[in-house]
C-alpha cells in the first residue's frame, strides 16, 4: 500500500445499509474523521459485498487518507485480482469507490463531474427500460401493446424504449427461484432451440412499434444473455430493417471473438456490457472490434475510478458510452455524474417506475427525468444522501466498522 504523506481527512468509519423492501441492495457510508459523509451503493448479493467491504476492505481503509482514491483502488484490486475479483469483491469495491469520491465532494463542496476534470454537459438523454415496476407495467405492455406503449413514452418526451421480445422463448427457470423474497435476478439456461415461428412472434413487437410511431423512437433489444450464436445471429439478422439503435447481450458476453461474429455477420450496432467487469475485458472486446456501444454498470465494474477509464477506453475506439441502471438511484446518480464530465456519453438507462416510484423513497434528492432528459446535479458529490429516516424504518440493517 502506498503512504501518502498528507494531512487531509481519513477514512474512520465504514458503514453498510440494507432495506428490508430492497433486498439485493446494500449502501455504504463512509465517514472521514472531520464527519463528513460518502455514499456508495452497489446491486446483487448483499451479505457477501458486506463481508468484502467489513472484513477485507475495512482494514485497508480506515486510517488512510480519504482523499486518495486511485491508491485506494489499486491497493484493493491487488488485493483480490490472483483468485478471480469479479464478484462480490469487485461490487463492494465499486460501492466504496463511488463513496470516496461522493466523500470528496461533500469535503471540497464540488459536484464529482466537476472533480473529474469539468462537466461537458448538464443533462443526459434518457431512455426507458420497460420492466414493471411502481405505477407503470411496461414489461406487460410491451409484449401486449408495444405500439400503444411507444406513443405513451414519446408523449412524455421519452425518445428510447428497451425491450426483450424474445426471453419468453428460452428455457425458463423455475418460478420460485425468479419471484421469492430475495428476488435473485436467475433467468434460465441458454436456449438453443428458437423456432421460426417465435423469431415472427418477437420481431411482432418491434414492427408494431415502427408501425405505430415510425422511426420517432429509438428501440433497444435487451438480450439477457438466453440465447446460443445461432440462435442470436438470427434474432440479429431479423432485426436489420428496423433500424435497432442496438441489441444487447444477445449471447453471454464472455467471448470477444463470438461478439465479433454478430458484428462482422450482421448489421445490427452490439451493446456491450454490464456484465463486463474492470476495464481489462472491455479491452479486449474493443481490440477485437466486436461492440458498437460501451454499457457500463459503475456499481459493477469498479465503482467511477474504473468506469471513466473504460469511457476513455471507448471514446479511443470513436464508440459512445450508455451507462447501465436497473438497479438502485445511487446507480443512476453515479452514472449521472461520470455522463457530466464524459465527452462520450450519449444516453442514460433508467426504469421509468424505479425514478417516479422506491428511488424517491430512499434518498434526499431524487434525480428528475423530464421531456426525456435528466438534469444532472451539480450539487457536492453525488448531489443525494439517503433519506433521514432510512436507518429508522422497520427492518433496516446497518453493520459498521470503525
Ligand atoms: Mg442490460
Amino acid at each position: 500500500m502506498s503512504r501518502l504523506a498528507t494531512t487531509a481527512p481519513r477514512v474512520a468509519r465504514i458503514e453498510t445499509i440494507r432495506l428490508a423492501s430492497q433486498p439485493q441492495l446494500v449502501w455504504v457510508e463512509v465517514t472521514d474523521d472531520e464527519g463528513r459523509v460518502g455514499l456508495g451503493e452497489t446491486y446483487y448479493n448483499p451479505g457477501a459485498v458486506e463481508a468484502v467491504i467489513h472484513e477485507m476492505a475495512a482494514p485497508l481503509l480506515l486510517g488512510r487518507p480519504a482523499s486518495a482514491i486511485e491508491a485506494t483502488w489499486q491497493t484493493l484490486f491487488a488485493c483480490a485480482n490472483f483468485s478471480g475479483f469479479a464478484g462480490a469483491e469487485l461490487r463492494a469495491f465499486s460501492a466504496l469507490d463511488i463513496a470516496l469520491w461522493d466523500l470528496l465532494g461533500q469535503r471540497t463542496g464540488l459536484s464529482i463531474g466537476t472533480l473529474l476534470g469539468g462537466r461537458v454537459r448538464d443533462r443526459i438523454r434518457v431512455y426507458t427500460t420497460c420492466v414493471d415496476a411502481g405505477d407503470h407495467a411496461d414489461q406487460e405492455a410491451f409484449l401486449t401493446r408495444p405500439g400503444e406503449l411507444a406513443e405513451e413514452l414519446l408523449a412524455e418526451g421519452v425518445s428510447g424504449m428497451k425491450v426483450w421480445p424474445w426471453d419468453r422463448f428460452a428455457p425458463q427457470i423455475e418460478a420460485d427461484v425468479a419471484t421469492g423474497p430475495a428476488g435473485w435476478s436467475a433467468m434460465g439456461p441458454v436456449g438453443h432451440d428458437l423456432t421460426p415461428a417465435q423469431l415472427a412472434e418477437g420481431l411482432d413487437v418491434v414492427r408494431a412499434i415502427r408501425d405505430r410511431v415510425g422511426d420517432r423512437i429509438d428501440v433497444m433489444i435487451e438480450g439477457h444473455a438466453r440465447w446460443d450464436l445461432n440462435a442470436a445471429l438470427r434474432i440479429c439478422r431479423s432485426l436489420e430493417p428496423y433500424e435497432v439503435a442496438w441489441v444487447e447481450d444477445i449471447v453471454q458476453p464472455d467471448s470477444p471473438a463470438d461478439l465479433a461474429r454478430l458484428v462482422r455477420e450482421t448489421r445490427v450496432p452490439q451493446a456491450v456490457s454490464e456484465r463486463l467487469m474492470s476495464r481489462h475485458p472491455f479491452r479486449q472486446v474493443l481490440e477485437a472490434g466486436a461492440a458498437h456501444v460501451a454499457m457500463v454498470d459503475v456499481v459493477w465494474t469498479g465503482g467511477l475510478t474504473e468506469a471513466r477509464k473504460i469511457a476513455d477506453l471507448a471514446d479511443l475506439y470513436h464508440l459512445p458510452l450508455a451507462p447501465h441502471d436497473c438497479t438502485g438511484p445511487i446507480a443512476l446518480a453515479a452514472s449521472l455524474q461520470l455522463a457530466a464530465h464524459a465527452t462520450n456519453a450519449k444516453v442514460m438507462e433508467t426504469v421509468r417506475g424505479f425514478v417516479r416510484g422506491w428511488y424517491r423513497d430512499v434518498v434526499t434528492d431524487p434525480i428528475e427525468v423530464l421531456d426525456g432528459w435528466a438534469a444532472i446535479p451539480d450539487r457536492p458529490g453525488l448531489g443525494t444522501r439517503l433519506a433521514a429516516d432510512l436507518r429508522a424504518r422497520p427492518g433496516t440493517t446497518v453493520r459498521a466498522s470503525a
